[in-house]
């Protein structure tokens, strides 16, 4: 399937809940055609992740509308399109889980030291990582307060660092959810943190 656009369509926020999806397909729409009941499971995108580095893991796993089965006209009723289902603690192309992501951010705002926060982790990610993941979170800090914004209000703080506000933000808006801010932002907001 490489090459192919798998638009993601769905985070799940836990392993139960992308079970009860699966259990639903045949009454779930096409996120693209709108069919129902041309849905069918379509394998798992795996990669390596943190916790286990020699074995892959899955990451999220793929869904396929089916065109295999044909209307009275002879046109197929699905659309033969594939979408995916993120976990809510993985982070697309990030090595690093949601969890620790937010470890990792929230402790190089507090410390003022990225390099240091990072080896915190023990994550063995090269010691450019942070740096290149900083910086992938400050291209995607203007989408993350637009998001934010329509839940609460930021947190009355004074601080002359984007940053700092931006994650004391994500913070107030999901400090009653039982997943990490990171994940929960995922979750509750149906789209990719960073
Ligand atoms: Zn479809």
């Amino acid at each position: 399937m490489l090459g192919v656009l798998v638009l993601c369509s769905r985070i799940c926020s836990s392993k139960l809940e992308l079970d009860d999806l699966y259990t639903r397909l045949k009454i779930t729409p096409c996120p693209h055609c709108k069919t129902v009941g041309s849905l069918i499971k379509h394998g798992f995108l795996r990669g390596y992740d943190q916790n286990n580095h020699l074995n892959t893991t899955i990451r999220a796993a793929r869904v396929f509308c089916s065109n295999r089965r044909v209307s009275r006209g002879g046109s197929a009723i699905g659309c033969g399109r594939t979408f995916s289902v993120w976990m809510a603690d993985k982070i697309k192309h990030l090595f690093l889980s949601a969890d620790s992501l937010w470890q990792f951010l929230s402790g190089a705002v507090s410390s003022g030291n990225k390099l240091g926060a990072f080896r915190k982790l023990n994550s063995g990610l090269s010691d450019s990582a942070p740096y290149h993941i900083w910086r992938r979170f400050l291209k995607a800090q203007a989408a993350i307060r637009t998001a934010l914004a329509g839940l609460c209000e930021p947190p009355q703080i004074v601080s002359d660092c984007p940053a700092q506000l931006t994650l004391a933000h994500l913070q107030k808006a999901f400090k009653e959810h039982p997943l990490s801010p990171i994940a929960a932002f995922g979750a509750t907001l149906q789209t990719f943190f960073i």
